[in-house]
Order: C-alpha cells, then sequence, then structure tokens
C-alpha cells in the first residue's frame, strides 16, 4: 500500500524543454499541473555549457541558466515542480495511475510524458574529462565552436551521418571513426558522407583516448582493430555520435514504442495508444533531438491535454 495518494488534473513527467514548455501551457490553460522533475532537473541541457541556437538568447546563454528560465516561467503561472523519480504506471484505466519513488501514488486525468533521452557515451575517463572543453554529444549545438578548425567524430549511423554533413560545411576537416568496415546509416546518407570532401572516413578504427592540453581537446589517440596500428589525430573538437537511449522503461507493456524504445505517438499529434496519455520531447524524437523542438512539441501535448479534458467535460456534462 502506497503511504500517500493524490489526484491531479495534468501530471508532467520530465523537467527538460519540453516538460517545462507543456507546464506553462498546462498552468496557463488552468490545468493545475503537478511535474515531477526526474534525477536530473533540468534535463540534458543542464549538462552542457553554451546554447546558442535556441531562439530569444541573441547572446546564447548557458545550458542550466536556461533551464533556469524555462523553470521560473512554469512556476510563475503556478505550476507545482516537485522533485522525484517516477518508479511505475499503471495505465490500465482512468484515472492513470503514477507511483512517484516508490511510495507515493498519483491519479492523473491526463499525464504528458517528457522524460528525453540519454545520449551514448564511448565511457572513456577522457571524454568526461573534456565533456564540454572539445567533447560534445550535439554536432548541431557544438558544431560552430569549431568553425575552420579540424574535429572528429565517432559513430557510423545516421546521426553520425548527418552530424559528420553538418561539420563538414563548418569545420576545415572532419575525421569519422567507424569502428568496423562499414556503415550503418542509410545507403543516402553514406552517399552524402561519401561525396563530401573534407570527411575523412576511418574504418575498423576505435578510440582510446581523447588527448588534451588539461583544458581543450588537442587530439585523439586511436587503433586500428585489424592492424593494431596507433596513431593521435590532432583534433580541437570530439562529437560522439553513437545513439541516444529514450528514457522510456517504465512505459514498457503499456505504450507503443519503436523497436528502440521510442515513444510512438499519433500523427501530427503528441497522443500515444493510451487515451490522455501524450508523449513529446526526445522520448517520441530520434531524428531532430533539439531543444526548440522538444519545446514545441511540449507546447503540443498540454494543448491536446487541454482539448481532451474539455472534451470528457463535455461528454459528462451531455
Ligand atoms: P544507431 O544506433 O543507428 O547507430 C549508432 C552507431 O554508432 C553505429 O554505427 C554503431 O556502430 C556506432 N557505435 C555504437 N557504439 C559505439 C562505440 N562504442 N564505438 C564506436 N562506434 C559505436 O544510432 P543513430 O543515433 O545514428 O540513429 C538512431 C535511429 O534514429 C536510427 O533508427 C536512425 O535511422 C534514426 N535517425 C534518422 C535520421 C533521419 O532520418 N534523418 C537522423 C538521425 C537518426 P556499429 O554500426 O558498428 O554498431
Amino acid at each position: 500500500m502506497y503511504q500517500e495518494q493524490e489526484h491531479v488534473q495534468c501530471l508532467i513527467i520530465g523537467s527538460g524543454p519540453a516538460g517545462y514548455t507543456a507546464a506553462i501551457y498546462a498552468a496557463r490553460a488552468d490545468l493545475k499541473p503537478v511535474l515531477y522533475t526526474g534525477i536530473v532537473p533540468g534535463g540534458q541541457l543542464t549538462q552542457t555549457t553554451d546554447v546558442e541556437n535556441f531562439p530569444g538568447y541573441p547572446e546564447g546563454i548557458m545550458g542550466p541558466a536556461m533551464m533556469e528560465d524555462f523553470r521560473k516561467q512554469a512556476e510563475r503561472f503556478g505550476t507545482q515542480i516537485r522533485f522525484g523519480y517516477v518508479t511505475s504506471v499503471d495505465f490500465s484505466a482512468t484515472p492513470h495511475k503514477v507511483v512517484i519513488d516508490e511510495i507515493k501514488v498519483i491519479t492523473a486525468d491526463t499525464v504528458i510524458i517528457a522524460t528525453g533521452a540519454t545520449a551514448k557515451w564511448l565511457g572513456l575517463p577522457s571524454e568526461q574529462k573534456y565533456n564540454g572543453f572539445g567533447v560534445s554529444a550535439c554536432a548541431v549545438c557544438d558544431g560552430f565552436f569549431f568553425k575552420n578548425q579540424e574535429v572528429a567524430i565517432v559513430g557510423a549511423g545516421d546521426t553520425a551521418a548527418e552530424e559528420a554533413t553538418y561539420l563538414a560545411k563548418l569545420c576545415s576537416k572532419v575525421h569519422m571513426l567507424v569502428r568496423r568496415d562499414e556503415f550503418r546509416a542509410s545507403k543516402a546518407m553514406q552517399q552524402r558522407v561519401l561525396n563530401t570532401e573534407n570527411i575523412v572516413i576511418h574504418y575498423n578504427t576505435e578510440t582510446q583516448e581523447i588527448v588534451g592540453d588539461g583544458l581543450n581537446v588537442t587530439g585523439v589517440r586511436v587503433v586500428n582493430n585489424q592492424t593494431q596500428e596507433e596513431k593521435v589525430i590532432d583534433v580541437s573538437g570530439f562529437f560522439v555520435a553513437i545513439g541516444h537511449n529514450p528514457n522510456t522503461d517504465i512505459f514498457k507493456g503499456w505504450l507503443d514504442m519503436d523497436e528502440t524504445g521510442y515513444l510512438i505517438t499519433k500523427s501530427d499529434s503528441t497522443q500515444t495508444n493510451i487515451e490522455g496519455v501524450f508523449a513529446c520531447g526526445d522520448a517520441q524524437d530520434k531524428i531532430f533531438r533539439q531543444a526548440i523542438t522538444a519545446a514545441g512539441t511540449g507546447c503540443m501535448a498540454a494543448l491536446e491535454a487541454e482539448r481532451y479534458l474539455a472534451a470528457k467535460e463535455f461528454e459528462t456534462a451531455e
């Protein structure tokens, strides 16, 4: 038996751009949203440095500061923001049941899932050491800082191919580190990489260490896994594009998801397969994964939650 129980109209799970934007819209629509932050309040952006591509910040802003602004704006309209982690859900009936920290159960008329995704990292100590100082998991966010410089990118999927071609437009040279002798990316994306003159592909190549001067990245030590030959490639930026894990494990068995765990929503909508449950942000978007697109789908989710509740009220009144 749970120690506490509470009923809310609109429960938002997650505190990145999607969750907070959903909260701003839901609060202004008087849905009295309650938002649970998850383990990393503010989400992925709290682990980056400068954000220069979010409209409204002409001088750029630090990721953590931007998420503080999001939080304050959500609170200003009355969102209750609470630190806590969703440990299980039960979407078998309405209202939906969501368990927080294994001790509290919340019943909710609508649930907005904005649990985000987590970038996969190689797991090297040097990668952690230089994260934000030359190491990044987002070329679109950080590529600009390496204009006219040489960079490396690890990965061979669609993301790596897309990000390598993006970087090639900004940087003098892009070294693409592919661990097998072939790409995983679609043929079209591969072709784009192969047709880009300043991308050098290093097949059968694994990263051993990101080399730096203590402050910034200066190179990457790699090994050819066929010949065992080692070398250092001089670069000032190192991009990791080996995939993301959507934070959706707790919804398994309840919500439709693709084979990699991304939540599936109806076309042009954030509606999941369960009525009254909406999904937005990186938990349902494996293609764009930008703060601005997450915020956009967060807005959509709140508007759809509001319409859903209004329709329900109308049905009961009839
Ligand atoms: P994927 O899982 O498709 O690819 C990950 C890549 O990283 C693989 O090439 C894998 O190598 C490599 N990799 C994994 N771990 C390591 C490691 N430790 N060291 C070196 N390399 C490693 O992830 P993506 O993010 O590229 O794509 C995810 C999904 O999103 C896919 O379905 C993709 O099609 C889709 N997508 C679509 C886009 C579009 O349509 N425009 C854009 C971006 C993504 P290996 O091949 O050897 O396993």
